[in-house]
């Protein structure tokens, strides 16, 4: 059988002791004695400390096996990649002393979890763990069982799949490693092979080689220019340096010519170095591969010139053994610390999931908690104007959000009706209209009238677009903010937005109707005691005289400066003389009295918004949405004491979860004492 390793007993040679200490970067002393070199290559791979290392290597399989890195936890690896058909299954195969399906084109379709287990026990024991079984396999059939599972996991043909396929092998003389073999990258898809399969494998390879836990043992071709492989240029983006990668140089038998410089080069920067192998070929048992090996690189002219700590697969068991070791050694308490993390996270957050109300009772008071905090919130943000809960979210600031649009608002009032063109002509054409057979200079009222209500509707759809932005504005804070407040209770979502909506568009039309009656207002009636009034009346009129002057003078010039207006030209007005002078009084009386409506209309607005905000937030909000759900028609809170399907899945996921997580914290605590004394 294969014996890489000898029983404990015979293995200790002061040569091939390994010194204790973890280290990366492992070199072997060697011996110039045929006889030693000759012990090298069948040198005993289990090393003093295995002892040790081995509850750890099961540590970290059974977690493994427990599948901790769904909770993001990552575990230190050992994976196998490489180029297809550049021999990964093969290395695989002279660590393990047995056959793996082996061969041209893609066999390895499913990530292989290889755990070897040295063990005393003359008869090997092996078994393929996937889809929560296990299956007893032996030698014989393990080619075959290995691709029934493949089948089973990925499905027939060529595809491939990211679900991992366990194979235990227990076996006297094996080394205590676990590896994952993956897929070969492939460029070009062959016969069969879905047309993405370099991205699919591209992923699961970057998936396992990623995390910084990963140890990746890139198998190289001998015949191949290093820095072509695909394998290489993998492992060079996730470890650019190199300090966890591996070289193993496999078909030293074909390509012998110029190795030796390729791997002393070392032009893609391999930190942990290169292993030069040859595996088995054809029919050899284990036995006569590995003695042919040696037979290699002993007598071969150009391969014995290599360093024996960098040739065949014993020393790449004992390499790999040591790295494992020192890799273990360094994550675990990482890895402990983490699971307490994490165990600690879930169990908090499990503990703030609602408490699911047991009758009406309860959930009458959850609701009227939930309304009472939401109501809170929505002052800050409304009427407090304190933004602590949504700090980074402007759309919730609403005091300065409100302001904004009030201001845009009054801007667009006062940006209406201001016309130059035309100077007096509607006034002119209205005065002659209401004009009777009466004393010149008498200025009838319905001639004011008439023009103030022409103002008043040109601006009359301002305010009510005004008030209906602003209330679909609070409509959306108010329904963001009873959402926020039952996160937890999705069932009462649908409720809470009805009543959100409805008592918005009461208030809305609320305003609507304020605001008509004040827009009727103006139109009806002029008046008012504010005595700058007159003032601006007063100071308008002074260009009055001046502007006569021009129109009754032919030969001025047609363009005059009037307060307020600027530069004017007034050509047109001298067809009506008669009127200008009345026209130009009209104006300047509309023009004050434009002042102090405009004042009115936005002042009023203010108070009216705030006015109404304040009796949303104190008085109605809370009694609307409670009828809204609790009333005859509500339904809500017969719904709230149905758990929502989405918190059950929360709970039951974390549930999971912390279970997964307390099963490894008992795996850890069994060795966390023994592990880290030294
Ligand atoms: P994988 O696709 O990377 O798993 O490659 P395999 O392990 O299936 O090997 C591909 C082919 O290369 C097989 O036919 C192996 O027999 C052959 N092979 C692997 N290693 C060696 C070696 O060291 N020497 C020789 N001569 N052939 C090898
Ligand atoms: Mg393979």
């Amino acid at each position: 059988m294969a014996s890489l390793i000898h029983a404990k007993e015979d293995i200790i040679s002061p040569k091939t002791e390994i010194d204790t200490a973890p280290m990366m970067n492992v070199t072997i002393s060697q011996g110039n004695r045929k006889d030693e070199e000759q012990s090298v290559h069948h040198a005993p791979i289990v090393s003093p400390y295995n002892d040790k290392i081995r509850p750890l290597l099961d540590t970290v399989d059974r977690l493994r096996h427990l599948k901790i890195t769904q909770e993001g936890i990552q575990l230190p690896t050992i994976v196998v990649v490489g180029d297809q058909s550049s021999g990964k299954s093969s290395v695989l195969e002279s660590l393990a002393g047995i056959s793996l399906p082996r061969g041209e084109g893609i066999c390895t379709r499913v990530p292989l979890i290889m755990r070897l287990q040295n063990n005393p026990n003359p008869e090997p024991e092996l078994f393929l763990e996937f889809n929560e079984k296990i299956i007893p396999t032996d030698e014989g059939k393990i080619t075959d069982d290995i691709s029934i599972a493949t089948e089973e996991i990925a499905g027939e043909g060529k595809g491939i799949s990211g679900n991992p396929l366990t194979l235990i092998v227990k076996k006297k003389g094996v080394p205590d490693l676990t590896m994952v073999d993956l897929p070969g990258i492939t460029r070009v898809p062959v016969h069969g092979q879905p047309e993405d399969i370099y991205e699919q494998i591209s992923k699961i390879i970057m998936e396992f080689i990623t995390p910084e836990e990963s140890i990746i043992l890139n198998i190289l071709s001998a015949s191949v220019d290093f820095s072509t492989c695909e394998s290489i240029r993998m492992s060079q983006r996730v470890d650019k340096t190199g300090q966890r990668t591996l070289a193993v140089v496999t078909k030293s038998d074909k390509s012998p010519e110029g190795l030796f410089e390729k791997v002393t080069a070392d032009d893609v920067n391999i930190g942990l170095g290169y292993v030069c192998v040859r595996n088995r070929i054809g029919d050899e048992s284990y036995e006569e591969a590995r003695a042919e090996e040696a037979k290699l690189f002993d007598n071969h002219p150009l391969l014995s010139k290599m360093n024996k700590s960098m040739v065949g697969i014993p020393v790449l068991a004992e390499k790999l053994v040591k790295i494992q070791a020192t890799i273990i050694q360094r994550c675990l308490p990482e890895i402990v610390r983490k699971i307490n993390a994490k165990l600690l996270a879930n169990e908090q957050e499990l503990n703030r999931l609602p408490k699911h109300p047991n009758s009406v009772a309860e959930a009458m008071t959850t609701f009227l908690r939930i309304v009472g905090s939401a109501k809170e919130s929505f002052r800050k943000i409304l009427v407090q104007g304190e933004f602590d809960e949504y700090p980074d979210a402007q759309e919730m600031h609403c005091t300065g959000r409100l302001r904004e649009m009030f201001d845009k608002y009054s801007q667009e009032l006062h940006s209406k009706n201001v016309v130059n063109r035309d100077f007096l002509l509607d006034k002119i054409k209205v005065l002659k209209e209401t004009k009777s057979i009466e004393l010149p200079n008498f200025l009838p009222k319905a001639v004011f009238l008439t023009l103030l209500q022409r103002k008043v509707k040109g601006i009359s759809t301002i305010p009510l677009d005004f008030v209906e932005k602003a209330w679909s504005y609070i409509e959306d804070v108010l329904t963001s903010v009873l959402l926020r407040h039952c996160e937890n209770y999705p069932q009462l979502i649908s409720s809470l937005r009805r009543a959100a909506k409805n008592l918005i568009a009461k208030k809305k039309q609320q305003s609507i109707d304020w605001v008509n009656v004040v827009v009727e207002m103006e139109n009806l009636t002029n008046y008012t005691c504010h005595p700058e009034y007159s003032t601006t009346w007063s100071m308008l009129m002074a260009d009055q005289a001046t502007l006569m002057h021009r129109v009754n003078d032919p030969h001025s010039s047609n363009v005059v400066y009037i307060k307020r207006f600027g530069e004017i030209n007034i050509a047109h007005l001298r067809h009506f003389k008669g009127l200008v002078e009345e026209a130009y009084d009209v104006k300047m009386r509309i023009t004050a009295y434009w002042d102090i409506v405009l004042r009115r209309m936005v002042d009023n607005m203010a108070l009216h918004l705030v006015f109404s905000i304040k009796n949303l937030v104190n008085k109605e909000m809370q009694r609307n949405i409670i009828e809204e759900l609790v009333g005859p028609q509500g339904t809500g809170l017969e719904r709230m004491l149905e758990e929502s399907p989405s918190v059950t899945e929360k709970r039951n996921k974390l549930e999971k979860s912390i279970n997964l997580l307390k099963e490894s914290n008992n795996i850890v605590a069994n060795i966390i004492d023994i592990s880290f004394e030294d």
